[in-house]
């Protein structure tokens, strides 16, 4: 965060959406703060956990972090959940009836979607979150609106007795603009601050079963009550200004929000603009006068034809996803070349912001990127789960996978996972292959630690209940790496440090209390070891796990083993410590008589020796010093 004035009584800050959010929920007076990271939400809660006066907390998974922010609310406190796109269907069932039953204190929803899947499984359009829920959204265009819409955002929640989601994407989350903030709501500077902007004078608890308790008799009367909200909401969305038209050029306008906002005010500046960043509900009268004061009207949004869709169920049918990709971000170029294709703009036209780059459909960084050596992701160097999907490559079974950096032993050179579809999906889908006839009669299912408090846990206790025989590997490097190494209930620590204090929930004792006898705990440098475990447990009548414990080399702390290992001369160039897919065993310029290449090992090694016990020839040994 740079703060660029910090005496005046409003300071201009550069802060990322994610850190201008957290800024916006403190100004607001946010209680509880709840989530599990994912990318590209993970900064937000971190940020927020430096202000005063505020309980951050990760949560085991997204449902349990929306039940928490919902208790809080009852509570008479205002409550934010912060979530990545595909955590929202984790949370979805609590959303679905929060909907209905609305709020106390306000509940704020924070979902940042990854359109291109920078690091996501898949690309979905958490709009729709909001209309199927019923419930009113902001898509936030910067930095700044992140700040003031969040504000808002619980403002509107109490306003309303509603839930009030935020949706961001990749490129407002993680992008630095100014906000224009007072020096009190910004971290480290607001020490002496009590925010009493929302503190409800110790409200004695009310009991109020008609609203909280959805029974068929008490939802059905809440159902119609929400139904009758969207119509209040819809009147605001008309007349709040926080969507507004910014009248230019007559003959060519275009409807967006969220970044597409920034893209058409840089390639089209003369164009007007029918801005939603509240784009539900629709904004009905102010697209009425929109279209009929400007005479050529298209809309652009990124990914699903959201707004395009609620447009045409008013009647209006406008032109839109015609001319844009319904997948991946949209950028300038791909923003000027659909106009450009509907005719709104000219090839060449002076007025927008250069010449239009790239060719045959490509932008200027598809062009770049086009140009650049393909590299598959690696695990790094030193990572203590390449032994494990080394070994399974080697006993060639069929594993199913998870999310996280492990996700990685899917790809060359390991090639070692099947499948990779949601959280916590490893141990079904490994009991699932069992009970199929294809199935081969050893199985594994892989997942870390984060994933197992998150959603594996259920499906080992429903393996185990359903009399499953399978491996089930747990990578334990104490993190949850994949989104920037946060805490989890394996670690102990959580984000509020002194504020509330954190158990820590030991996986074996877990992995018992299921009722599992056969666990192997082994470290996962030792790939004999690893071999030999693997090897025993997939022969085993029983379900049984392996627990691989070992600390991730980047979080907490960057490990460096202070140890080096080099290749030594005679090595026959057989490419098997090549196969590990440590990113510090390289083919060198050299090759042996046959043609084969000769590896090296550069200086990023962290010395971890697993390639000393892969290189059967022993060629591999410890640089002494
Ligand atoms: S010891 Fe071998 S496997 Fe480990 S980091 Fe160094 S080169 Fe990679
Ligand atoms: S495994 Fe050993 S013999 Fe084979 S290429 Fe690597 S160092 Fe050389």
């Amino acid at each position: 965060m740079n703060i660029i004035n910090k005496t005046a009584k409003i300071s201009a800050a550069l802060l990322t959406g994610n850190e201008a959010i957290a800024a916006g929920a403190y100004k607001a007076g946010v209680h509880v703060a709840t989530g599990y990271p994912g990318t590209p939400s993970s900064e937000i809660l971190p940020y927020l956990a430096r202000f005063n006066n505020t309980i951050v907390n990760w949560s085991i998974n997204e449902k349990t972090a929306l039940e928490i922010a919902i208790g809080a609310s009852i509570g008479y406190k205002r409550s934010m959940f912060t979530t990545k796109h595909v955590g929202l269907n984790v949370a979805s069932d609590p959303l679905m009836t929060l909907a209905i039953t609305g709020v106390r204190g306000g509940i704020v929803i924070v979902t940042a979607d990854d359109p291109a899947m920078h690091s996501s499984q898949n690309e979905q359009d958490n709009r729709f979150y909001s209309k199927f829920a019923k419930v009113p959204m902001f898509e936030p265009s910067d930095s700044n609106e992140c700040f003031e819409f969040t504000y808002e955002a619980f403002e509107i929640s109490e306003r309303f007795d509603t839930p009030v989601i935020i949706r961001t994407t990749t490129r407002i989350s993680h992008s630095k603009s100014i906000v224009h903030i007072e020096p009190a709501y910004l971290p480290n500077m607001n020490s002496n601050l009590e925010n009493k902007k929302f503190l409800p004078k110790k409200k004695p608890y009310i009991k109020d079963i008609e609203k909280f308790v959805m029974a068929p008799v008490y939802a059905r009367k809440r159902h119609k009550i929400a139904i009758e909200r969207l119509k209040k909401l819809q009147e605001f969305s008309n007349n709040s200004g926080i969507n507004k038209i910014e009248y230019n050029s007559l003959d060519f306008g275009a409807i967006t929000s969220g970044i597409s906002y920034q893209y058409v005010k840089e390639i089209a500046p003369f164009a007007s603009v029918l801005k939603l960043p509240f784009s539900y509900p629709l904004p009905d009268l102010l697209v009425k006068e929109f279209v009929k004061r400007v005479k050529s009207v298209i809309i652009v949004e990124e990914l699903e034809p959201f707004i395009q869709n609620e447009i045409s169920s008013i009647g209006i049918n406008l032109m839109g996803k015609e001319f844009f990709n319904r997948f991946g971000e949209l950028t300038p170029d791909m923003v000027k070349e659909g106009l450009i294709s509907a005719g709104f703009i000219k090839k060449y036209d002076n007025k927008s912001s250069g010449k239009l780059q790239g060719k045959g459909g490509l932008s200027k960084l598809d062009s770049l990127l086009e140009k650049l050596p393909q590299r598959l992701p690696a695990l790094c160097s030193g990572c203590p789960h390449t032994s494990v999907f080394y070994a399974l490559k080697k006993l060639r079974v069929p594993v199913m996978g998870d999310i996280g950096c492990y996700t990685l032993g899917a790809l060359p050179p390991l090639n070692a996972m099947d499948s990779c579809i949601s959280m916590g999906l490893a141990f079904g889908a490994a009991q699932g292959l069992s009970l199929s006839n294809s199935s081969p009669k050893k199985i594994a299912g892989i997942m870390g630690d984060s994933t197992f408090f998150h959603s594996g846990i259920t499906s080992l206790i429903d393996a185990k209940y359903n009399n499953a025989c399978f491996t089930a590997i747990i990578l334990d490097n104490s993190t949850t790496a994949m989104t920037g190494g946060q805490d989890h209930p394996g670690t102990g620590k959580n984000l509020s440090p002194g504020k509330v204090v954190s158990n820590k929930i030991d996986i074996k004792r877990v992995v018992e209390g299921i009722g599992i006898d056969e666990i192997y705990i082994i470290d996962p440098y030792n790939y004999n070891v690893v071999y030999k475990t693997l090897k025993k447990a997939l022969s085993s009548k029983n379900l049984n796990v392996i627990i691989t414990k070992r600390p991730c080399i980047l979080y907490p702390v960057k490990i460096d083993l202070g140890k080096k290992f080099k290749i030594l001369e005679g090595c026959n160039g057989c490419n098997l410590c090549m196969q590990i897919g440590c990113p510090s065993i390289l083919n060198s310029d050299n090759f042996l008589d046959n043609n084969k290449p000769i590896p090296f090992i550069d200086s990023s090694c962290i010395g971890c020796s697993i390639c000393k016990d892969i290189c059967v020839f022993n060629f591999i040994e410890e640089i002494k010093s």
